[in-house]
């Protein structure tokens, strides 16, 4: 791709200040090039020593685009075979079983990734690996309801929560992905009743992203709310006083302690379908599984590592303290991930 096409493709979306010298693609037959496209949903400060760290040991050349996770699927899929795209970033089982679904990966074989990875935190055939974690919680407003009030998902389907619950869109990957792993766990037609008792229970329509679900409790609009953990962990790391007040006001609870326990999701990534930098892409993405590269990547958005035996000193997530997370892996929730939305869609949580 020309750097004068490739500027107006990138013209849509935000991306880094390296793409301005050009992706660079090679000749299939030739040697690869020391480049490696990233094509990232990530923005995190700390993500800079993390490629920079790649590139000191490897010599090999990140160029990012960065984007949300939707417009990187859509780009890749417009540009077909002449993306030069090596390794697609993105989070949730949802959006990697879709691009999966689609084609935009291709399956790598890596004895160091099948090592260092859960098995169920990957792809069985390797078209997408997890590199970090992240629970789905509760977070209620103190005043309003105990930990003992809501101690499942199960629970927020009680009609004494009517009212109550704050959540987002069924259609985000979020909980397409919470609503799967329902359905694996209790059979469609439980989890359907289920999803059916919490949209009975909505405080309001659904809006907003999960932070602003916290903040609606924190305000009293709602006793409950689902969120991902690091945008919890976000606000408790904040030095402003309104951030301050709403960690004040509510409080974090871990569901389903006592049984098949807390939601749990990944960021992952895979090698693109058409890489043009193939080799370069497996390092990266084994480089992302070592211990150094671990603690940044999963400590840049306050997440946890995915790899067994590396520690992230992160004060917000130590204070989160320990919990029992869900071992369903993240590919039997995201084949059920269709079955959710279809679900969703019925019984009506927009
Ligand atoms: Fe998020």
């Amino acid at each position: 791709m020309s750097s004068r096409s490739l500027a107006r493709v990138a013209a849509a979306v935000t991306f880094s200040a390296t793409l301005a010298a050009g992706l660079a693609s090679a000749p299939a037959a030739a040697a690869e090039e020391a480049v490696l496209n990233l094509y990232s949903a990530r923005h995190y400060q700390t993500d800079e020593a993390l490629y920079a760290n790649f590139t000191k040991a490897t010599g090999i050349r990140i160029n990012r685009i960065e984007a949300g996770d939707e417009q990187l699927l859509d780009r890749l899929k417009s540009e077909g075979a002449q993306s030069p795209a090596d390794v697609l970033l993105i989070v949730d089982a949802s959006r990697l079983w879709s691009a999966q679904q689609q084609g935009l990966f291709q399956p790598v074989q890596s004895t160091l990734l099948d090592q260092r990875i859960p098995a169920a935190l990957r792809d069985p055939a390797g078209h997408w690996f997890g590199f970090s974690s992240r629970a789905r919680v509760l977070v209620v407003n103190k005043a309003a309801l105990k930990a003992a009030d809501v101690p499942t998902y199960e629970s927020l389907a009680d009609p004494k929560l009517k009212g109550q619950i704050c959540v987002r869109s069924g259609s985000h990957p979020y909980n397409l992905s919470l609503v799967a792993a329902m359905i694996e766990h209790l059979g469609e037609a439980k989890a359907e009743a289920w999803a059916k008792g919490v949209v009975a229970n909505f405080a309001r329509s659904p809006r907003g992203g999960d932070t602003d679900q916290i903040k609606a409790v924190a305000a009293g609009e709602c006793g409950v709310a689902v969120a991902n953990t690091y945008y919890y962990a976000r606000l408790m790391r904040s030095t402003k006083p309104e951030e301050r007040e709403i960690v004040a006001r509510t409080a974090v609870v871990w569901p389903d302690q006592a049984s098949f326990g807390t939601h749990l999701n990944i960021s992952g990534a895979g090698v693109a379908k058409h890489a043009p930098h193939r080799q370069n892409a497996v390092r990266f993405l084994e480089y992302l599984a070592s211990d150094e590269a671990q603690a940044y990547f999963a400590d840049g958005n306050n997440e946890w590592p995915v790899v067994k035996g590396v520690v992230v000193k992160n004060p917000a997530l130590d204070a989160l303290g320990p919990f029992k997370a869900d071992t369903l892996s993240i590919a039997s929730i995201a084949r059920s991930t269709p079955a959710a939305q279809k679900l969703l869609d019925r019984v009506g949580w927009k």
